[in-house]
């Protein structure tokens, strides 16, 4: 907390929003309780009162004087509440949806009110500084996709509610209503998604996650010990990526910076000295590859048969069977001849793909217009991504010569039109010699 106030009293901006997600591992703690009082475990009061605890001693050692006293009771008030309700689910032993959301959320709650006084107290930063409660701005809609923001409700209350002469907003990021108004939140490490809601609301200039990283990299550093950190992607680089294990930014949070065109840096709280990494609309950058990632425990599935040749809909029962059952499909390919289609799945979703696929076509398979459904377990996916792949020409013949010189065989290719990912499918044992 020490080092954030730091960072935003050497900030030169004069009004600030700033969102903050729970102190470390108190989220996790929240629904652990409620999981413990679904099994009326025992020590459930023992663990409510070590995480009120972690809050008085942070408390304790930032602030002082009826600040923290104010803060203490309103904790302590809280920690009642969450006893009452972790009472009442150990007695229905189910926690509902709605309860586990509200109880998780208060980690948001305590964190930024401790901080927004700690901040008062250094005196720091030019203007007031104002505690804004993101339940009464922020509306969404929880769809299959997850939150959808209600904008038009969140920009009113956003008009009506947010202090105009306030220099620093201090926000709880996770937390929302949802349309009935019922406490919600964002889904888990959704406080990042949090600040980009309310870059937008607040029409930021500019977006910046502080993390624990560099900013984004070109490759895992543990598998490619020179990766480098981007100085600069486009939005839809930092998607690709993002999807493919960079886990810096997830590509829902950008979605509200993507749509009022606001730049989002990625920067290091440990080492704010350092640029970070942007991503904008057109970052101006002559690499043509931006990074290479690559998913691991990924299963590829393979159906082949004559009898899907030239026949419309296969496709659409093929990946209609795979929605019915909530398998999420990473990677599809399937060459011109129709013989063959081939998707990636998550590895731990193998067993029930090939039993999915095996009744969809059940008929098929025992006349033999389908000849054979196979799954292979321990492959990895690589990804090359870059904007400037798309136009330019020799990235694959580079990306292809350079897997056939290591002896890495490809066993599937996927490039979208895009032309901004080209993906290959490969054996696990030789994923991190690949990349
Ligand atoms: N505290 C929430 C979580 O742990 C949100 C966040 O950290 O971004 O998921
Ligand atoms: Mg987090």
């Amino acid at each position: 907390m020490e080092r954030v106030a730091r960072i935003l009293e050497g900030d030169p901006h004069t009004r600030l929003g700033v969102v903050l997600s729970a102190c470390r591992g108190v989220t996790d703690a929240l629904l652990d309780l409620c999981t413990a009082a679904e099994k009326q475990d025992a020590t459930i009061a023992d663990r409510l009162e070590a995480v009120r605890k972690r809050h008085v001693v942070i408390a304790d050692t930032l602030l002082d004087g009826a600040s923290r006293d104010e803060y203490i009771a309103i904790l302590d008030q809280d920690c009642r509440n969450i006893a009452g309700i972790l009472e009442t689910v150990r007695m229905i032993r189910s926690a509902s949806r709605n309860v586990r959301e509200l109880v998780a959320g208060f980690g948001e709650i305590w964190s930024t009110r401790l901080f927004v006084r700690y901040l008062q107290k250094r005196a720091k930063r030019p203007g007031k500084i104002a505690w804004v409660d993101a339940r009464d701005i922020v509306v969404v809609d929880w769809g299959s996709l997850g939150p959808t923001v209600r904008w038009d409700e969140s920009r009113a209350n956003t008009a009506r509610l947010i202090p105009q002469d306030a220099g620093t907003l201090i926000i709880t990021g996770f937390i929302a209503r949802d349309a009935k108004g019922l406490q919600t939140t964002l889904g888990r490490n959704g406080s990042d998604f949090s600040g980009s809601i309310f870059g937008a609301l607040l029409e930021a200039e500019e977006i910046h996650i502080w993390t624990d990283v560099d900013g984004v990299l070109s490759a895992d550093p543990r598998l490619v010990p020179d990766a480098t950190v981007i100085d600069s992607l486009s939005y839809n680089e930092a998607m690709e990526l993002a999807y493919f294990g960079a886990k810096v930014l997830h590509p829902q949070t950008m979605a509200p910076a993507v749509m009022k065109s606001i730049p989002i840096w990625i920067r290091n709280t440990f080492a704010p000295e350092k640029a970070g990494t942007l991503i904008c609309e057109k970052p101006d950058s002559k690499l043509a590859v931006k990074g290479i990632t690559s998913i691991d425990k990924v299963a590829l599935a393979n159906v082949e048969g004559a009898g899907m040749i030239g026949v419309p809909g296969t496709a659409h029962r093929l990946f209609g069977a795979l929605r019915d059952n909530g398998i999420s499909v990473i990677l599809i390919s399937q060459g011109s001849s129709e013989h063959s289609i081939c998707f990636a799945v998550p590895e731990a979703e193998a067993e029930q793909t090939e039993a999915v696929v095996r009744q969809a076509f059940d008929s098929e398979l025992r006349q033999g217009q389908i000849q054979s459904v196979e799954v292979t377990r321990g492959c990895s996916i690589l990804a090359v991504v870059g904007d400037g792949m798309a136009g330019s020409h020799g990235v694959a013949a580079k990306v292809f010569g350079a897997l056939g010189t290591a002896a890495v065989s490809v066993k599937a290719i996927a490039q979208g039109a895009s032309e901004r990912n080209i993906s290959v499918v490969i054996d696990g044992k030789q994923a991190s010699r690949a990349l």
